[in-house]
């Protein structure tokens, strides 16, 4: 067999990332072609992008699907990625009703998928299943605090019920199953209009707009450069089927929303002024990830501070703004 270039190595495996148009997903594909596997790339392209996989469009391990996961998938693969969901407040509240299909019907698909295949099955779930917590910082055995009908609900519950269906899979099918729980993760790629916390900032900063906090910005949270993410991602489904998760994976640095925008002002030398703007619904008050389990099984901590991950993600969307034209002088 072949095994130079782009062509397929023997020890490749098949690997299907549904939202790998996506942030965390495209991030991921290249990772997984980089390590030689078989990638095929499942999108509807709701929040994701062609573009975003640009760069692996003519490598022949790579594959790009347009398909949304609320409906079947007959395919044939080894491991399977389930990344499809949008993440971002703004647009998993656009269409709610989608959102929790994507989860729901979503995964009862890639189960069923995984269990016809026999394939290993890893779930990108959420700190967001914490809610808005009462312990801090939050680990796995904590069940959380979710209002079960607000607007952050067609996520939260969405991502709440995807787990439950993963652990039913394996228990009743005995799939090998991995969930990762996610915290708030960043990085070049995230579209300009994401609406995430890091990408509004930065965006507002370079282009001189005010810095929009919500609430008094006394809130926090963790953020984890994506890289580490993604490593943290692929060493869970590297693990033996004994290790199922829910595992948090995220950075434990914790910041208020205030020291983030007093962080991004620093950075970008903005002269952007400081908007505050009311807070959104059931928007968490604290979260900070405990990681001991990670640090335990996948032997894994995020290595990339704050202010580096910051500095790449700022050269990133001054790239992307100046290509724009629309980018500060
Ligand atoms: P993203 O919005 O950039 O990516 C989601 C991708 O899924 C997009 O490409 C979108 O087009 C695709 N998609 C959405 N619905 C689909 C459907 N029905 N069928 C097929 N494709 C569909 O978000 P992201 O930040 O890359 O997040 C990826 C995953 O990680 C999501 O499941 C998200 O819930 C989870 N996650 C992310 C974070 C974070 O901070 N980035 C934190 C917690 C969990
Ligand atoms: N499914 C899929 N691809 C497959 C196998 C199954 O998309 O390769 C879907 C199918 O639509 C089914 C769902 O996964 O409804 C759940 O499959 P499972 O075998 O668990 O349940 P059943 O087919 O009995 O409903
Ligand atoms: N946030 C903010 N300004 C923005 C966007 C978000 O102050 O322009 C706040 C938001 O209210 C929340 C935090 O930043 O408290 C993180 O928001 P994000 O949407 O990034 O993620 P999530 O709330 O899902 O953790």
């Amino acid at each position: 067999m072949v095994t130079k270039g782009c062509s397929v190595p023997r020890q490749t495996k098949r690997i299907l990332v549904t939202g790998g148009a996506g942030f965390l997903g495209s991030h991921l594909c290249e990772k997984l072609v980089s390590a030689k596997h078989e990638v095929l790339c499942v999108d509807n392209f709701y929040t994701g992008s062609k573009e975003n996989v640009s760069g692996l469009l003519k490598c022949p391990r790579f594959e790009l699907m347009r398909h949304d996961i609320t409906f079947p998938l007959y395919v044939e693969v080894d491991e399977i990625y389930n990344l499809a969901c949008p993440a971002s407040p703004i647009h998993y509240q656009y269409d709610p009703v989608q959102t929790t299909k994507t989860s729901v019907h979503g995964s009862i698909n890639m189960l069923g998928l995984a269990k016809r295949v026999k394939a290993k099955i890893l779930q990108a779930s959420t700190s967001e299943v914490y809610g808005d917590p009462e312990v801090h910082p939050q680990n796995e055995t904590y069940w959380g605090r979710v209002n079960p009908i607000g607007p952050r609900s067609c996520y939260d519950e969405g991502k709440r019920c995807a787990e439950t269906l993963f652990f039913d899979y394996r228990r009743q099918h005995n799939l090998s199953i991995k969930v990762a729980r996610i915290f708030n993760t960043y990085g070049p790629r995230m579209q300009l209009n994401d609406g995430r916390v890091v990408s509004n900032f930065i965006v507002q900063a370079l282009t001189g707009r005010p810095i929009t906090i919500y609430g008094d910005g006394k809130q926090t949270r963790s953020f984890c450069y994506v890289d580490d993410l993604i490593d943290g991602l692929m060493r869970l489904m590297g693990t033996g089927d004994e290790i199922t998760g829910p595992i948090n994976l995220g950075n434990p640095v914790e910041f208020t929303m205030m020291g983030l925008a007093e962080t991004v002002i620093e950075l970008t030398a903005s002269k952007s002024s400081i908007d505050f703007k009311p807070l959104p619904i059931d928007d968490p008050r604290q979260r900070q990830p405990d990681i001991s389990q990670a640090r335990d099984a996948l032997g894994w901590a995020p290595s990339v501070p704050l202010r580096e991950g910051l500095k790449e993600t700022i050269a990133y969307f001054d790239n992307l703004l100046r290509a724009e034209g629309t980018g500060a002088a």
